[in-house]
């Protein structure tokens, strides 16, 4: 790790965030442009994030399977949006063992194709309906500027690909999958989002409605943080996925999409990150506390350790995931600033003095410096840092929600709606209308994040062309 401090988010945000994700030994870069080493540390956050998610999906009903990574270039020029919207970024193998390929495959951006191919073979009857499948991998989209997280051409997620006999079942399906999203976000996450649908320009290739949750960055910005789509019949007519129904009639299946990829730790680490580094909320903190042991002689090593190995296993008994930094080539300063950096959300100094006095030291990483430290008896110890870290969870989410509210701003007028973007989120009534909306982003930058689900009632006029609105939108710059 290098000493080098790290710059402060106001000097300079993204220089922050690119060193933070290497400093805090989250990932490093790829000898490919555009892709990304999820390095250990990294990947304990994301099985953290996906095993919640998992446990989820199974218990909604949903089943884990396995498709190839090869999709046949022909699949995808079957629906016609999909193929338009993902042409850019497709990479294509066109030799394999040494010959020519008779057909260019596709390495899968997303997998509508290839599923949908499959579904059309699976399902015969209303009785095979709904099949509701995950997939757990990586997609590749070719991509030139790499962001670690943000912006790589190889990420890792889960798509669940879902067929239904009704729309309405479809539909409903999209929003309780955007519902576990939202539950994800406000609960493990700490990230307060606002769950809305996509406009027609910012929805995905080929789908009828795309929802999507959108949290704020502490640079103000918006990131998209997942989403759930409704295809109608358009997959389903593409691949010709039907079934027959109660009456024997030949119908087409109502489909859905959804995802959360690997940008999500962007959005974690922007959303919650200081200037000492990361900031991980303790539900999916890899390591929920660390313990570092503080002595100078033989001796006091030898007390300090057999308390610190004595509180390890109680902590770990409770449930606690919890780390002893017992490294003895590096200053106790430098594990501080080390664990400050890595984001661990509790610290535990045990040195000599403490360990006459039967008590330990917690720190807070939520809370730099003395204001967050505090003297802890040894007995109860498991309870006060449990507790700690329920408080760290819940702070970290009020936090986040006082600032996306402190900075979301209704507009009086287009004059005001400029201003308000270039350091924050609109909330302003808008028309709908593709050319009012193309214009905006010209002037301002700014995109429709969401048209909120939450929608107050009433008319407005457009704080664009002031012509009759009857929804708000959500308007920022975004990721
Ligand atoms: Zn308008």
């Amino acid at each position: 790790m290098s000493e080098e401090r790290l710059p402060t988010r106001s000097e300079n945000f993204s220089e922050w965030y690119n060193q933070l994700v290497i400093k805090a030994d989250l990932a490093d870069y790829a000898p490919v442009r555009g892709c990304m080493v999820v390095k250990p540390y990294g990947w304990a956050l994301w099985e953290n994030i996906t095993s919640w998610l998992d446990r989820e999906f199974k218990a909604t009903g949903h089943v884990n399977a396995a498709f190839p990574t090869l999709i046949p270039m022909s699949f995808f020029e079957k629906e016609r949006e999909h193929v338009e919207g993902f042409s850019p970024q497709l990479a294509v193998v066109t030799h394999g063992g040494g010959e020519k390929l008779e057909e260019p495959l596709v390495v899968r951006p997303t997998s509508e194709a290839i599923i949908g191919y499959m579904y059309a073979k699976w399902i015969k009857s209303w009785r095979d309906l709904p099949v509701l499948i995950v997939q757990w991998g990586s997609v590749l989209r070719w991509e030139l500027r790499t962001r670690l997280f943000l912006r790589t051409a190889e990420f890792y997620w889960h798509e669940g690909h879902t067929a239904h006999a009704t729309a309405e079942e479809a539909r409903q399906e999209m929003f309780s999958i955007l519902d576990i999203y939202e539950h994800f976000c406000h609960e493990q996450a700490a990230l307060p989002v606002i769950k809305g649908r996509k406009s027609e320009s910012e929805k995905f290739a080929g789908a009828q409605i795309t929802t999507s949750i959108e949290a704020m960055m502490q640079d103000k910005r918006a990131l998209q943080s997942g989403t759930s789509h409704y295809f109608g019949q358009n997959f389903a007519k593409a691949f010709e996925i039907q079934y027959l129904d109660k009456d024997n009639r030949l119908q087409f299946c109502e489909t859905t999409s959804w995802a959360i990829s690997s940008r999500i730790i962007g959005a974690i680490i922007m959303a919650h990150g200081d200037d000492q580094g990361l900031v991980l909320p303790p539900r999916l903190a890899p390591h929920q506390s660390v313990i570092v042991p503080i002595y100078k002689t033989d001796a006091e090593k030898g007390t300090v350790m057999e308390t610190a190995q004595r509180i390890s296993t109680q902590l770990r008994a409770a449930g606690v995931r919890v780390k002893t930094d017992d490294r003895d080539n590096v200053s106790s300063g430098f594990k501080f600033n080390d664990w400050e950096m890595r984001g661990v959300p509790v610290r535990i100094e045990i040195g000599p003095k403490d360990v006459a006095a039967g008590a330990v030291t917690l720190a807070r990483r939520d809370r730099p410096g003395r204001a967050g430290k505090r003297s802890v008896p040894q007995a109860g110890l498991a309870q006060a840092v449990a507790d700690e870290l329920a408080d760290i969870q819940a702070s970290l989410f009020s936090r986040a929600l006082d600032f996306q509210r402190a900075n979301t701003h209704q507009p009086r007028d287009y004059e005001d709606f400029r201003r308000i973007v270039e350091d924050g989120w609109a909330d302003a009534w808008w028309c709908g209308e593709a050319a009012c909306e193309a214009s905006i982003k010209e002037d301002t930058k700014a995109t429709t994040r969401c048209i909120p689900l939450d929608q107050p009632g009433g008319e407005g006029r457009c704080i664009k062309c002031g012509k009759p609105a009857h929804e708000r939108a959500i308007f920022a710059r975004a990721y």
